[in-house]
C-alpha cells in the first residue's frame, strides 16, 4: 500500500511537501489520486469523504468551475464567482482529503506515480478526470484569434472583446469599421454556440440599446455559422428547429451547411466569401485533455482513452478515466461528454474503489440519461426528458431550476437566481467589466495601429484606448 509521500525534485519550496510527507506516512491507508476537479473529480471526492482512504485532489486550478453557465459570464450577465468554488472550500470538511493545486504533466503507470512539474506523487487508485479543450480540427493558428469557451479566463476574453467592440465602434469614423466592430460570428452551432449568439443577440439589442450616442448597438449583426445540415445535433429535429426559429426571432443569422475555411484579424473566410468581423469566438468541437498521452493508451480521433465498462484502462484496474476524457461505450455508443455522465461516473468510481477495498464484487458502470437542455436567450429553452419533449417559457423555467439546483454552494445559487430575476425583469446586464486589458489585447485599430512618431499627436482611436485601459485598473 503506498503512503500517498511526495517526492520533490525542487530544490526550494519543498518545506509544505516535508510537512505533508510526514503527515502521510503516520497513516497507512489506501490512497487515492484524483486529477481534476471538475464534475467528475469533485463527485468522486465528495463520495469519498467518509471513507478510510486518504484522498489527494490535484487541479491545476484552485476552483471547480460550473461550465455550463460560462457563456453568461462571457455576456456579462454573471460575474466568474458566481459560477465557480474554491475547490479547497468546498472539500473543507473531508478530513482524508488534501487538495494541491498544481499541472499534471505525466502519468508513471508502471510504478503507480503522478508526475507534476517539480514533484510526484505516489497512489494506489488513481481517478484521471482533466476534461477536454477546444478542437481547432488541425488550425491551432486559430486559437488566438478566436477563442473558445472552457475556462473562466476565456469567458472573460470574450466578455472583453464583446465589449470593447462597442467601445471603440462609438469612437469609429468609418462606417464599414463600425460594421466590422459590431459584426459578432460564432462558429458551430451546439448547446454552448447557440446559447451565446442568443446571449449576444440580447447584450445588443437590449442591455446596451440605450447606453450609446453615436452607434446604435440594435445594428449589431451576430452570426451562428454551422457546418452541418441543422443546429443542436444532439437534440431531436422538433426542438432543433424551434430553437433555430427562436435564434431568427431574435435577430441572430444563423447559416447551416457552412464550412469556416479561414479565421484572420479580420475575421473569418466561408464558401469563398470573407465576413469581416472582430469578435470570432469558436464553439466548434472539443477534444479531450492529454491523459491518453500519458498513459499511452489507445484513444479516439478526439483523443479520449478507451476504457472498460469498470471505467479502468487495460492492464491496470487501479486506473480509472472518467468524463469528458474517457472513451466509454454503451449500447455500442460512445457517452457523450456532458456533466451527467461525468458526475455519475464520479460516483461510480467512488463506489468501486470502496467495494474493492472491502473486497466486494463490483459491478459495470451504466449511465442512466435523465435528459439534456439548451437556452436560447432569457427566456426560451428546449427539453428533452426522455420520450417529453418540451420547449419555450417552461421549457426555460425547468433549465433554470436544473442548473441552479447543480451549481455549487448556496451563495452561489442566491446570487444567480437575484441577477436572473433582475435580468428577466429588466433585460440588464450587471456584470459589464473590461477587465485584463492592455493595449495589445486590444482587437482592432491597435494591432495594425502605425509606430506613433514622437511628434505625432496621438489619435482619437489611441486616446481612447488609454482611457479604456486606464478605466480596467
Ligand atoms: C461552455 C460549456 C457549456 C457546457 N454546457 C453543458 C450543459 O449545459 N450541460 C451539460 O451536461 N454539460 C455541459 N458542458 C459539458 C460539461 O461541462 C462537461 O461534460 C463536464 O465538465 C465534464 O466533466 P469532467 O470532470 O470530465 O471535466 P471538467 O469539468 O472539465 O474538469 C476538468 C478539471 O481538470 C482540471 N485539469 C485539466 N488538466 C489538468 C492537469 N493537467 N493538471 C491538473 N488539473 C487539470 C481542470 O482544471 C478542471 O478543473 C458544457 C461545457 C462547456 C465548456
Amino acid at each position: 500500500m503506498s503512503n500517498n509521500s511526495f517526492s520533490s525534485t525542487s530544490e526550494i519550496g519543498n518545506t509544505t511537501e516535508d510537512h505533508l510527507v510526514e503527515k502521510n506516512t503516520q497513516i497507512s491507508l489506501p490512497s487515492i489520486v484524483i486529477i481534476g476537479a471538475g464534475f467528475g473529480g469533485l463527485q468522486a471526492a465528495r463520495a469519498l469523504g467518509n471513507a478510510p482512504v486518504k484522498v489527494t485532489v490535484i487541479d491545476r486550478t484552485n476552483h471547480h468551475l460550473f461550465q455550463p453557465l460560462l457563456y453568461q459570464v462571457a455576456t456579462a450577465a454573471l460575474s466568474p464567482a458566481d459560477i465557480s468554488a474554491p475547490v479547497r472550500h468546498v472539500l473543507r470538511n473531508q478530513k482524508n482529503t488534501n487538495v494541491i493545486l498544481a499541472e499534471v504533466a505525466g502519468i508513471d503507470v508502471a510504478n503507480k506515480h503522478v508526475l507534476m512539474h517539480d514533484k510526484s506523487l505516489s497512489y494506489d487508485y488513481l481517478i484521471i478526470a482533466t476534461g477536454a479543450r477546444e478542437n481547432y480540427f488541425g488550425h491551432d493558428e486559430w486559437r488566438s484569434l478566436a477563442p473558445g469557451l472552457k475556462s473562466i479566463e476565456d469567458a472573460t476574453t470574450i466578455r472583453r472583446k464583446v465589449l470593447l467592440s462597442f467601445e471603440l465602434a462609438e469612437q469609429e469614423s468609418d462606417p464599414e469599421r463600425v460594421k466590422e466592430l459590431l459584426t459578432f460570428i460564432v462558429v458551430g452551432a451546439g448547446a454552448t454556440g447557440v446559447e451565446l449568439a442568443g446571449a449576444i443577440a440580447e447584450i445588443s439589442h437590449k442591455a446596451l440599446a440605450a447606453d450609446f450616442r453615436h452607434i446604435d448597438p440594435k445594428q449589431a449583426r451576430i452570426l451562428l455559422i454551422e457546418a452541418g445540415p441543422r443546429i443542436l445535433p444532439a437534440f431531436p429535429e422538433a426542438l432543433s428547429r424551434k430553437a433555430h426559429r427562436e435564434l431568427v426571432k431574435m435577430g441572430v443569422e444563423v447559416q447551416v451547411g457552412l464550412a469556416v475555411s479561414n479565421i484572420d484579424t479580420s475575421g473569418v473566410t466561408a464558401a469563398g466569401e470573407h465576413i469581416g468581423s472582430q469578435t470570432v469566438i469558436w464553439t466548434a468541437g472539443v477534444q479531450a485533455s492529454q491523459a491518453g498521452q500519458w498513459l499511452g493508451n489507445e484513444t479516439d480521433r478526439a483523443g479520449r482513452v478507451k476504457v472498460s465498462e469498470y471505467l479502468t484502462i487495460p492492464d491496470h484496474p487501479e486506473v480509472f478515466v472518467i468524463g469528458d476524457t474517457a472513451l466509454n461505450m454503451q449500447d455500442g455508443r460512445p457517452l457523450p461528454g456532458v456533466a451527467p455522465v461525468a458526475m455519475q461516473q464520479g460516483r461510480y468510481t467512488a463506489a468501486t474503489i470502496k467495494q474493492r477495498i472491502t473486497g466486494k464484487p463490483v459491478l459495470p458502470f451504466r449511465y442512466h440519461d435523465k435528459g439534456s437542455m439548451a437556452t436560447v436567450g432569457r427566456s426560451f429553452a428546449i427539453v428533452k426528458l426522455g420520450p417529453l419533449q418540451i420547449s419555450g417559457f417552461p421549457a426555460w423555467v425547468t433549465w433554470m431550476a436544473v442548473h441552479i439546483m447543480y451549481l455549487i454552494g448556496f451563495q452561489n445559487r442566491l446570487l444567480v437566481m437575484m441577477q436572473w430575476a433582475w435580468a428577466f425583469l429588466t433585460f440588464q446586464r450587471r456584470a459589464r467589466l473590461i477587465t485584463h486589458m492592455n493595449l495589445f489585447m486590444l482587437p482592432v485599430e491597435l494591432h495594425s495601429k502605425p509606430e506613433l512618431k514622437d511628434d505625432a499627436p496621438p489619435t482619437a482611436v489611441d486616446e481612447a484606448g488609454d482611457a479604456l485601459q486606464a478605466q480596467s485598473l
